[in-house]
């Protein structure tokens, strides 16, 4: 092997983010070594600007039951989401919730001292009657809460982070077990390999492979693009979330909870337009449909605004009190980006790329699960994903606002369970790395080294998420699509041939851009051509040609392969753990 320095774990985290942090104190705190790499520090990870809220049954504010969490989320899913999985989450829920609370997490309170909980959208009681108050919240500061409390829990338990390194790929031996990771030190610009009985991926969302995104810079899909390189299909790629409530012009995100504080949307012509299409849920239904509700707006010319292009978001109803209190972070984004004070005017919204539905297929352990010969679902061994890399898959064709948060603290203590139990049990001691463990990584690092006359690494982002925004947005069809297919893999071409003009190694963000540019267009090659393949329209995936959910032929996941770009299936688990099967029915709201 070239002469790369080697260190050794029991485990290897690859993410500081809600799951990252949640599945490394599980394994801290059983005594394991645990490394826990990040980009950035752990408390700047993008779960800190969750807003919201994160979903449990609780009951606290009205009466509430898991099955009831559980039907919404399938619902939500628009019936692509794995009901195993979902019930796992659902029921898992408000324990999960209780033991945040347990280690410090400073939730707002109702009046008898319990957990506070607002309303969030397609969360509902008994079955879709009405709106129910599911969402605990930490005023519109939830993940920062939620992270910091984490992270804090982990320097107690010893949990060793590695701050600002990026790991490159994954190291899989000739059965194709994971046994470590590759990784760059920015500081130096040393490359390590990092020895491990079991690998955790939870490196968070590619939201960056569009050009308007709530996402932070850092969300480039590292997981994904390592996975695919590994030869580790994507699953349901096709599927991207789009929030209602983007700033128009900015991107950055109005969290739902305006809305289940009171906030209402408004057309330019000062209506109510969500009473329109979704009688009950009005401003709560779920995203994907009241996105698309939004967008008929503004295309047949009901938009707000000089140029018609957005609507409004009104919540000076709700008074001062309730905005600096419960909403206190969202009017400071107003002023800061829209240059309004909601407490006086609306705020100018449109829907804005939010949340990856798909990713690295897992069960509801999580293990990564791929196919082997006619059995679709076969674990590799030693490797494991949670949150929002992670396709598990609980939130399907589209996912319910709070329930990202809830995934990450759930499966994320259960991958740790499962990774406790398979090195106790199946890995005690380090499976040896092959010879040429990082021979991969050092060779994408030289082929940088050495490009010349090569491509800017700025022309080919912006040529890609400029692909991804066009043709795989709100609403899609088939002509588009096919553009975006044949657009996408000329974009990916170029990206084999990006230069860099600084060429040193100490914190060279040049050559870090170029490497998660890699990963980037891994995600955003899947995205396309899974999108075009899909001839049906079910939660985020709206097809102009082919409008109606096919249940017969579309009800299945799908998988990407990048060595040969071709897409496989596999069936969705119609399986609970212990209930009934919750049926395919229309969705209304
Ligand atoms: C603005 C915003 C608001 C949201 N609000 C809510 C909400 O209220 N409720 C809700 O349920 N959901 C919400 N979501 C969604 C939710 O916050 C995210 O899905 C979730 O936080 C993702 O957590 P994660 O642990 O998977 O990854 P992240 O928190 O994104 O963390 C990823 C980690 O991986 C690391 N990493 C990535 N690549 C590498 C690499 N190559 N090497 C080393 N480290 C790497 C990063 O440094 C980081 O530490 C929101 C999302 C956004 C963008």
């Amino acid at each position: 092997m070239a002469n790369v320095a080697k260190r050794q774990f029991d485990a290897v985290i690859v993410g500081a983010g809600g799951a990252g942090m949640r599945a490394a104190l599980q394994l801290s705190e059983a005594g394991l070594k645990t490394a826990v790499l990040s980009k950035v520090f752990p408390t700047r990870s993008h779960t800190v600007a969750a807003q919201g809220g994160i979903s449990a049954s609780l009951g606290n504010v009205q009466e509430d039951k898991w099955e009831w969490h559980m039907y919404d989320t399938v619902k939500g899913s628009d019936w692509l989401g794995d009901q195993d999985a979902i019930e796992f989450m659902c029921k898992t829920a408000p324990e999960a919730v209780i033991e945040l609370e347990h280690f410090g997490m400073p939730f707002d309170r109702v009046e008898s001292g319990r957990i506070y909980q607002r309303p969030f959208g397609g969360h509902t009681a008994n079955f879709g009657e009405k709106p129910v108050q599911r969402a605990c919240a930490a005023a519109d500061r939830t993940g920062h809460a939620l992270l910091h409390t984490l992270y804090q829990r982990n320097v107690r338990a010893n949990t060793q982070f590695f701050v600002e390194w990026m790991a490159l790929d994954l190291i899989r031996d000739a059965d194709g077990d994971v046994v470590g990771v590759t990784a760059l030190e920015m500081e130096t610009g040393e490359v390590y390999v990092l020895h491990a009985k079991a690998v955790l991926f939870a490196t968070g969302g590619a939201g960056r492979i569009y050009a308007a995104s709530t996402n932070a810079f850092i969300n480039t899909g590292d997981g994904l693009g390592m996975c695919a390189r590994a030869g580790i299909p994507l699953e349901d790629m096709e599927f991207w979330q789009f929030h209602p409530t983007g700033v128009a012009g900015a991107g950055v995100l109005i969290t739902e909870g305006v809305r289940g504080e009171g906030g209402i949307l408004l057309n330019g012509n000062g209506e109510r337009f969500m009473e329109r299409y979704a009688p009950t849920l009005k401003d709560l239904a779920p995203r994907d449909f009241v996105s698309r509700c939004m967008a008929l707006e503004v295309l047949e010319g009901r938009g707000a605004g000089k140029n018609k292009d957005h609507v409004l978001l009104k919540l000076d109803h709700l008074g001062p009190e309730v905005i600096n209190h419960r909403l206190p972070s969202i009017r400071e984004i107003a002023i800061k980006f829209a240059g309004v004070d909601p407490i006086k005017e609306p705020i100018p919204v449109i829907p804005t790329t939010h949340y990856q539905m798909g990713g690295i297929p897992t069960n509801y352990l999580g293990e990564v699960m791929v196919p082997k010969g006619d059995n679709p679902e076969v674990r590799v061994n030693g490797f494991y994903a949670a949150g929002e890399c992670a396709c598990a898959s609980v939130h399907g064709a589209n996912r319910l606002g709070t329930n990202s948060l809830l995934d990450l603290v759930v499966f994320g203590k259960s991958a740790g369970d499962s990774m406790i139990d398979f090195i106790k049990r199946e890995r005690p001691v380090h499976k040896p790395l092959p010879e040429n463990a990082a021979d991969y990584s050092l060779s994408r690092i030289a082929r940088l080294e050495n490009q010349t006359g090569g491509e800017e690494v700025n022309d080919v982002r912006s040529a890609m998420q400029k692909t991804i925004q066009l043709r795989a947005g709100v609403f899609r069809n088939s002509e588009n699509m096919a553009l975006g297919v044949k657009e996408i893999a000329e974009v990916a071409e170029r990206a084999k041939r990006t230069q860099i003009k600084d060429k040193s190694k100490v914190w060279n963000t040049a050559r870090i851009e170029a490497l998660e540019l890699d990963n980037l267009i891994e995600a955003a090659v899947a995205t396309m051509i899974a999108a075009d393949a899909r001839k049906e329209s079910r939660g985020a995936h709206s097809h102009d040609d082919f409008q109606k959910r096919d249940d017969d032929n579309w009800m299945k996941h799908s998988l990407f392969f990048n060595h040969d770009r071709h897409l496989d299936y596999k069936p969705v688990h119609t399986k609970p753990l212990t209930v009934d099967y919750i049926p395919p029915k229309e969705r209304t709201f």
